[in-house]
């Protein structure tokens, strides 16, 4: 951390900041410039943190150098994190492929997605049970009957299951069921969630908030770190806007920055952030391009009668070509795809 004096500080006022550093348990180096001074601190940023620096009088600025998330910066972990999700990998040297129907409506429609998906070469399913939306005349999801078919879909398909939890309340419920919890965009400052995530002893993958800063969404993922899990996904699925042509507008720029600040994997979610079915194949292929460690897709078996986000959901032709164009260009990133046994792709 360093403090930067004013230009007219005095030098009684660069002593009492070196003076309540030091009283704290840090070292305090002052450093004299023609116009002004500043303050090199060493020790625990949290304890000069807690100093009120900036009140103080002839201070200009108090300027952080290290990262405030911890468990989860590559200051502290230089290598990048895979985290396994019921055994399949996501993270550096492979290409993930989540997919999935958005909510979970029927076992029928919800296998067939689930086999759609499969075929393709995806390795993890996706759907959701308990859904957020943003009208509450809207489906809601089915509850716990949605996470007994995907029970019953993943017994069927052998693909482990990602699903959101919406509510601290529900956490352990869905973790009862799911071998990876979902925490959506709206949630992505629920602090009491994040923690309950952290505790549920599944792994974590964690949506940036659509007004969240990429700083905000690292710390977000520090709360279900620092509750002992540190086997976190984290999801581009876009950010809010003035452009109105798009759901969301994909900030691609944030895969790369977030795996060089943090260890964690980072994949993208095109079908949130497009949110029409034309742009989910060109923006996995940006995904893939610029580094991320998987995709997350929406599909839908009669994309025309789903209860949630049709208009952005893949059919079974669509889903196939996006996986062999994954499975083309995985390689030229360094990375191979992750392929199910099933899979009738290249
Ligand atoms: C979802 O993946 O079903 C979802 C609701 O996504 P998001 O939280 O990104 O809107
Ligand atoms: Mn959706």
């Amino acid at each position: 951390m360093v403090v930067v004096m004013a230009v007219q500080a005095s030098e009684d006022e660069v002593q009492a900041v070196a003076t309540r550093v030091r009283a704290a348990g840090g070292a305090a180096f002052v450093s004299r410039g023609v116009n002004r001074t500043v303050i090199g601190l060493v020790g625990d940023v949290v304890v000069f943190e807690a100093l009120s620096l900036r009140s103080m009088a002839g201070v200009a600025d108090v300027i952080r150098i290290s990262a405030p998330y911890k468990l989860i910066s590559r200051e502290n972990h230089q290598e990048r994190s895979v985290v396994r999700v019921g055994g399949v990998p996501i993270g550096p040297g492979t290409m993930t492929l989540i997919a999935g129907p958005c909510a979970v409506e029927t076992p029928e429609q919800t296998l067939a997605a689930a086999q759609m998906a499969q075929a393709a070469g995806a390795t993890l399913l996706r759907g959701g049970a308990f859904k957020p939306r943003t009208s509450p005349y809207a489906f809601q999801g089915l509850g716990e009957a949605g996470l007994r078919i995907l029970a019953d879909v993943r017994a069927e398909t052998r693909m482990p299951v990602v699903t959101e939890v919406v509510d601290a309340a529900d956490v352990e419920l869905v973790a009862s069921y799911a071998d990876m919890l979902q925490i959506g965009t709206r949630n992505a400052q629920n602090f009491a969630l994040l923690q309950a995530a952290g505790e549920a002893g599944k792994p974590v993958m964690l949506k940036r908030g659509m007004n969240g800063t990429i700083e905000e969404w690292l710390m977000a993922a520090e709360y279900v770190a620092q509750r002992g899990n540190l086997d976190i996904v984290l999801c581009e699925r876009g950010i809010r806007t003035f452009e109105k042509a798009t759901r969301n507008t994909l900030d691609i720029s944030a895969v790369p920055i977030a795996q060089r600040l943090g260890h964690l994997p980072v994949i993208v979610d095109p079908s949130h952030s497009g949110g029409h079915r034309d742009l989910v194949l060109p923006l996995t292929r940006a995904a893939i391009a610029v580094g991320a460690d998987g995709v997350i897709i929406d599909v839908h078996p009669h994309p025309e009668t789903a209860l949630c986000d049709g208009p952005q959901a893949l059919t079974s032709a669509d889903i196939g070509e996006l996986a062999d164009i994954a499975g083309v260009m995985a390689p030229l990133v360094g990375r191979a795809l992750v392929r199910s046994p099933a899979s009738t792709g290249v």
